[in-house]
């Protein structure tokens, strides 16, 4: 069996202990097979964590994800932490994660399965069998350049900025992902920007190009304006591979791409930071895309694919387990078209069921599979 995978779980809030269950029972499998083992550490995170200490994420929690191979993320918040400070409020706990981890390459994939072309609100010829990656930058841009915030002008009226900023590092680091993600996948990549009216967009292409050039000349790359991208995405996803782009752009492209396929109960995502020059290892965040669904928790209703699917990215970005990943990924899509649903993807035909049975269907298939 392959050495020890250290993980980091952190369940948090609402739905999010009841989806990461399915996966600790996945992971229960893998085990039983003697296929992977896993060095499984729990914490508290979120709300969950401040009742319990005060704060969103303790000081030995972080020292844990930043020495552990990889951080499995639930979901945390909820409308009973609402009055909390600030600097304690549940979302603080995920902030500082992808802060301090300095996780500044998000992968958001969008996968439509067969099972699950209905669902989305796109003809299902433009989307069927859609298998994309969208790569956000994630810890710089316009979300934290300087300055920031109100400024009051000499006659009394408001002005109000933001700053966008890239170092040539940032840029480079960002795109040198994308194109290693090209390569074990579709070999093309997209580079997203502003050049036409923005500095650091203009910049970022001059800075892709030259990435391009000199050490990616086997995979396929084109600029393509982010406007042009919003467009071409809902009129002929399949075009693409993976598009890599900065903070805000990603942040907007993402959400586009994902609800192609439907719904957020099926999304995944990996946040990963830089290599380290000795081992190669990346620090690296796997969590759904959906919150903590205070209006469901507690009621089994939960889907926890996103969680699963996010599992699997682990398998396969942190661990090099591209067949297990595969695996899941496949179990996953079985029991779709094998017509079990839960709550938020139930169709017309299909056998409704709780979080807890799709995850015993989804072990089921995984029991098929490996036969
Ligand atoms: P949400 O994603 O929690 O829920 C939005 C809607 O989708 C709800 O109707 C919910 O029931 C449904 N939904 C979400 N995930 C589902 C799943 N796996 N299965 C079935 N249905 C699902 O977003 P929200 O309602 O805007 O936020 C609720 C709380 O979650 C807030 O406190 C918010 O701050 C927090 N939040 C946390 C994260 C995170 O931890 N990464 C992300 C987004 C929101």
């Amino acid at each position: 069996m392959p050495a020890n995978k250290s993980v980091l779980v952190l369940p948090g809030d609402g739905i999010g202990p009841e989806v990461m269950e399915q996966v600790q029972r996945v992971m229960g499998w893998f085990e039983a097979k003697e296929a992977v083992s896993f060095a499984v550490d729990e914490e508290l995170v979120g709300g969950a964590c401040y009742d319990a200490h005060g704060v969103s994420i303790t000081d030995e929690t972080m020292d844990k994800a930043m020495n552990l191979d990889a951080v499995l993320f639930g979901a945390v918040g909820g409308p009973i932490w609402d009055d909390v400070p600030r600097e304690h409020r549940p979302e603080a706990g995920l902030l500082r994660l992808r802060k301090d981890l300095d996780l500044f390459a998000n992968l958001r994939p969008a996968i439509v399965m067969d099972a699950m072309v209905d669902a989305s609100t796109l003809k299902p010829e433009v989307v069927k069998g859609l298998d994309i990656m969208i790569l956000r930058e994630l810890t710089s841009g316009v979300y934290f350049g300087e300055p920031r915030g109100e400024q009051t002008l000499e006659d009394g009226t408001t002005r109000v900025v933001d700053t966008q900023s890239y170092t040539e590092d940032e840029i480079v680091r960002v795109l040198r992902v994308g194109f290693e993600l090209a390569r074990k996948r579709n070999n093309k990549l997209h580079s997203a920007e502003k050049s036409n009216v923005m500095e650091t967009g203009a910049y970022w292409r001059k800075i892709a190009g030259r990435v391009a050039a000199e050490e990616y000349p086997d995979v396929e790359f084109e600029h393509i304006l982010a406007d042009n991208c919003a467009m071409q995405l809902l009129r002929d996803p399949h075009q693409f591979d993976v598009i890599v782009t900065d903070n805000l752009f990603g942040d907007i492209l993402s959400d586009e791409a994902a609800m192609m396929t439907g719904s957020l109960g099926m999304l995944p995502s990996a946040s990963l930071g830089a290599e380290d020059p000795v081992t190669g290892a990346r620090r690296a965040m796997y969590e759904p895309v959906h919150g903590s669904a205070p209006d469901i928790s507690g009621q089994g209703k939960a889907n926890p694919l996103a969680m699963l699917l996010s599992f699997a990215m682990m398998l396969r970005y942190s661990f090099d387990l591209g067949t297990e990943a595969d695996m899941v990924e496949k179990a996953a899509q079985n029991v779709l078209n094998e017509g079990y649903r839960t709550g938020d993807i139930m169709q017309d035909g299909c056998t409704q069921v709780t979080t807890e049975e799709m995850g015993t269907k989804l072990l089921q298939e995984l029991d098929r599979l490996s036969a």
